[in-house]
């Protein structure tokens, strides 16, 4: 299809202006004040977009669709994903392939890739899981790399279940990860202190609201210091996912004094939600790994993305249905995870920008532009620069409305953000010049979400996070 978007305010990370965009086969062709239809001899479907904002579509650099875990698979199947995202703006996200042992990584990330390409509507790329060490893996990492996978995702907790890689093996792993020049993305708890206090705990109950307590802020700064250490020491960069809490962040800033590249990404619900919601009924419906944390972390966590000292916001979304959330009133074993994607962008518009916290070329650069940056897929992804895949988002910013278990659409039938009082909304999105959402109409197709090839991620490149 070939369209002409007339009218709008184009915003990208860096500038905003009046403009209209031209899209032919999926690719934007010319982005210019004024483009007259009349001068292609093609036809073109117009869009007008007077009043509204025309940004580049979002990237959630944090899902997990279709995850099978804990003798159970996740609410929202690729399918399912891909609907809820196009509906919150989103036209790429970055999931994680798990590090199956008895096969090479390759296979891991080739098997999860044609899952997604069957089923996925958007595009994606993959973040490979990597959960132990051994004298094959810096070939397998090379082999990845070739593949387009840049980056791969550790542990630093569930020592339990194998997925903590320790010590030499560690600095092993870095090592070749920093020689290849992959990044390397952790999930921060430090697995020793949550065991003791575990062994403190004993057999006292397990509700919701232990879940905090056990899995403090504590453990999030100590890992942080320990793997932002190490990576210091052998002069490389690392990346902090979801990233909970002010503990968190002051560790994240103390390394940065010391010249260590330490990259991060929060998350919309450890910006807004803390650990009273686990105390009701419904405690488990707010169960995710790290915990939610106090008024302070969310306030500590909105400072940091207002200074441009956390540049990623993404969401952690992995869902599990109501029936399986409120299986287990045991913060052991209710199915951690919960659905962000399609609420990313209202929550961050109407509680960033509308509270003017920061500007929506912020906005911009927080949800599209800079993980497109970072994680090596950057203009392809995450800019609205001629030549590029036209991910097109065109957005109502002023519009009210409340988003509630009802008007989301993830299978998992209830969002943590039931009745928050919204503004701004995602009105049209394209992904690569096909439209897959027209206000309340979904048309994306499974098996045309494609996986996209990164190249070498932003720290390696320009040496700054
Ligand atoms: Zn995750």
């Amino acid at each position: 299809m070939n369209l002409l978007i007339k009218n709008g305010t184009i915003v990208d990370s860096d500038q905003m202006r009046r403009g209209d965009i031209l899209v032919q086969d999926g690719v934007i062709c010319r982005v210019s004040e004024q483009i007259n239809e009349h001068d292609y001899e093609r036809e073109l479907t117009i869009i007008d977009a007077s009043g509204k904002f025309v940004l580049p579509g979002l990237i959630d650099a944090h899902t997990h669709y279709h995850l099978v875990s804990r003798g159970t698979v996740t609410a929202d199947s690729f399918k399912e994903g891909s609907r809820l995202a196009a509906f919150g703006g989103v036209t790429t996200v970055i999931d994680f392939a798990d590090h199956d042992k008895s096969t090479t990584l390759l296979n891991a990330t080739k098997a999860r890739k044609d899952a997604m390409e069957e089923g996925m509507a958007i595009d994606f790329t993959l973040h490979q899981g990597v959960y132990g060490m051994n004298e094959r893996i810096p070939e397998e990492l090379a082999a990845l790399k070739e593949s387009g996978v840049r980056t791969i995702k550790i542990f630093t907790t569930y020592r339990n279940v194998g997925y903590l890689i320790e010590n030499d093996g560690l600095r092993d792993l870095f090592t070749a990860c920093r020689d290849l020049e992959l990044m390397v993305c952790v999930h921060a708890e430090d697995d020793d202190l949550i065991q003791e206090l575990l062994e403190e705990h004993g057999d006292a109950p397990f509700p919701p609201k232990a879940h905090a307590v056990l899995r403090p802020a504590e453990a999030e700064a100590r890992a942080i210091h320990y793997v932002g250490s190490l990576a210091g020491e052998l002069g490389m960069p690392i990346y902090i996912v979801h990233l909970s809490s002010k503990a968190g962040f002051e560790m994240i800033q103390r390394l940065r004094v010391k010249g260590i590249q330490v990259a991060t990404e929060t998350t919309p619900h450890y910006m807004m939600l803390d650990r009273s919601l686990l105390e009701g009924e419904d405690g488990p419906l707010y169960i995710m790994t790290p915990p939610l944390r106090d008024t302070f972390d969310n306030e500590a966590l909105w400072k940091g993305v207002e200074s441009g000292a956390i540049r990623i916001v993404a969401t952690d979304h992995c869902t599990f249905t109501l029936e399986q959330k409120l299986s287990s009133h045991d913060c052991r074993s209710i199915f951690p995870g919960i659905p962000g994607t399609e609420e990313m962008l209202p929550i961050i518009h109407t509680f960033g920008v509308k509270q003017g916290r920061i500007t929506l070329q912020q906005l911009v650069g927080l949800l599209s532009t800079n993980p497109a940056k970072t994680f090596g897929i950057y203009p392809q992804k995450g800019s609205l620069e001629v030549g590029t895949d036209a991910d097109i988002m065109i957005f109502d910013a002023e519009l009210p409305w409340t988003i509630t278990n009802e008007s989301e659409h993830t299978a998992a039938g209830y969002t943590p953000f039931h009745n928050t009082e919204v503004v701004g909304k995602s009105i049209m999105t394209l992904r690569r010049g096909e439209i897959l959402v027209d206000g309340n109409d979904y048309y994306g197709e499974s098996g045309t979400g494609r996986f996209v090839k990164a190249g070498t991620p932003g720290v390696y490149r320009k040496h700054s996070h």
